[in-house]
This record gives structure tokens, C-alpha cells and sequence, in this order.
């Protein structure tokens, strides 16, 4: 099964999804890799969206703000094995028609960016430290210099993650999330601390300039959703990353 999302998928031109636990594991980086399965997950996942693998660019991921801008020659890399030219960044962002952004998560926001004005798509991967790092921001900030967007005019789905619900935190990340974002998405809750990340992201977004309508959240929780999605902090190593993908096509 596939998630899409309700703002985004109504877009002719532009395909969207969001892998369920089913499709097994879908990240190179797992601690338990077995390369030949997860090549085959994949080629899997991507027949299953009707998108040709040499078309797909995924990145490895590194939990910072660095966002790498999609070429035509980057095409491929990633695709189906880990590529040095993509182990540095976090997110992906295009204009061009027929490259299928790719990320792979089990509990971080897959965050979907599409601005229908300049045809740009982007795809960040938002977990705690690169939400504090600005993942989200930077993303506006290349939309606007490179694809010369207006951000009034980008739409977002936040993706899957672990939700408010379930994501506890130790005493200096929850005092962090409480100096970025003013006690706007940190709680306590019968003594135990709380953030929620998929409101720190809508928060960062509309500070940028992105219109609350035009910003939609998806309300599944990897850890609560466990017949569907897999879950880091639920599985732990014998979790299965799941796929986020974006890309327009003629
Ligand atoms: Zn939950």
C-alpha cells in the first residue's frame, strides 16, 4: 500500500506516494543491510509507481540542512545503491520534469514541497536535529533563489512520522525545542517530556512565508500505526525505513 496526500495528489503531473511497511526495507544505511533485498524492495516500489529506476536520485541521510539541488546528470545516483555524489544531504529539490526525487524514513518527516507556479518539486527529511538545524528554511530560501519561487505559492504535506504522541525526549532536547520554537510544540505529560515535530515544521514553514492553507499534516504516527508503518523507536534495528517520493513528469 501507498499513501498520497490529499493536497498534492491532485495534480495531474505530478506523482507523490509514500511506502507502507509491506514493501520492506528501502534504505541502504540500515544497520542490518542486505543489499541484494533491498534492491529488489525498491525496483518493487518503484514498478509499483510506474517510475523507471534511472529516474530516481536518493540521498543518504545525515540529520542536517543541507539540500542538494537535482540536475539531469544526477540522475540515477542513488537510485538503486548508495551514491557517493548524494551522502551529504538531507534534501532534494528540482525543476525538472522526469527526476524522482527519493528518501527513506522510520519515524523523521518526509516534508513534500510543490510549487505548481515554477513547476518545482522539492523533498526534505526533517527529524529533530534537522528541524533545529533549519532543514525547512533552507528549503524555502533555495525554492525562492534558485527556482524563483514565491512562497506564497509552495505547497507542503508533511508526511508520516513519529507524532506528539510518541515522541518523548530527554530534558536538553525538550529545552531546545522550547528556546527555537517558544513552548509553541513541547508539552509535559504526567512528568515526561514531549515534542511535536510535525507542528515545528508547519511553525518553521509559515515563518518563511508559506501560506497555514496551504500546509497539510498527515495524522499517521509510525509507532502507533504498526500494522502500516515502521517505527525506529518501536522496531529498533529490525525496523524497515519506508520510501518518500516526488517528481513531475510530462
Ligand atoms: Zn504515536
Amino acid at each position: 500500500m501507498i499513501f498520497h496526500s490529499r493536497t498534492l495528489s491532485r495534480f495531474p503531473n505530478l506523482k507523490i506516494a509514500f511506502s507502507t511497511k509491506q514493501f520492506g526495507n528501502l534504505s541502504f544505511q540500515h544497520p542490518l543491510i542486505n543489499k541484494k533485498i533491498t534492491r529488489k524492495n525498491r525496483t518493487k516500489f518503484y514498478s509499483s509507481l510506474k517510475i523507471p529506476s534511472r529516474q530516481v536520485v536518493n540521498i543518504s541521510l545525515n540529520h542536517k540542512n543541507k539540500i542538494l539541488w537535482v540536475s539531469r546528470k544526477k540522475m540515477g545516483k542513488g537510485s538503486l545503491a548508495q551514491s557517493a555524489l548524494t551522502s551529504f544531504y538531507d534534501g532534494l529539490i528540482t525543476n525538472e520534469k522526469n527526476i524522482y526525487l527519493m528518501i527513506t524514513t522510520a519515524d523523521c518527516f518526509p516534508v513534500f514541497y510543490f510549487d505548481p507556479k515554477k513547476e518545482c518539486v522539492g523533498l526534505a527529511h526533517a527529524g529533530w536535529r534537522g528541524i533545529l538545524a533549519g532543514i525547512n528554511r533552507q528549503m524555502v530560501a533555495i525554492f525562492q533563489k534558485k527556482a524563483g519561487s514565491n512562497p506564497k505559492d509552495i505547497k507542503v504535506f508533511i508526511g508520516p512520522g513519529l507524532q506528539r504522541c510518541h515522541f518523548e525526549v530527554k530534558k536538553a532536547v525538550f529545552d531546545r525545542f522550547g528556546r527555537s520554537f517558544e513552548n509553541n510544540a513541547s508539552f509535559v505529560k504526567k512528568n515526561r517530556l514531549f515534542v511535536d515535530l510535525s507542528q515545528t515544521i508547519k511553525i518553521q514553514l509559515i515563518n518563511e512565508g508559506i501560506r497555514p492553507a496551504n500546509i497539510e499534516k498527515s495524522d499517521l504516527c509510525t509507532y502507533c500505526e504498526n500494522d502500516l508503518l515502521s517505527s525506529y523507536r518501536r522496531d529498533k534495528e529490525r525496523y524497515s525505513a519506508q520510501g518518500a517520493i516526488i517528481g513531475l513528469f510530462d
